[in-house]
């Protein structure tokens, strides 16, 4: 696929163009965001903070899941009084 925004090819599993910045699939709004802080930068440090940023919500979505299937897991244990 190609990037949304200028266009270059992106190889599969890349989530965000590493040219502008911009996501290649999901996530857009977060990006976009994004994108208006990196956009003064240079486009090498603002690659980097991406990628970084690219893990540290893929560290929370991580968590969110343990989170889902702890509540899942039925009752709390700490919290039956009823
Ligand atoms: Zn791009």
């Amino acid at each position: 696929m190609n990037c949304p925004r200028c266009g270059r090819a992106l190889e599969s599993g890349f989530r965000y163009c590493p040219e502008c910045g911009r996501a290649a699939d999901g996530i857009a709004s977060f990006s976009e965001v994004l994108d208006h802080s990196f956009s003064r930068i240079s486009s090498a440090e603002a690659a980097v903070s991406v990628e970084k940023l690219s893990k540290l919500s893929e560290d929370l979505l991580l968590l969110e899941h343990e989170l889902e299937e702890l509540a899942a897991s039925g009752q709390r244990p700490r919290d039956r009084r009823r």
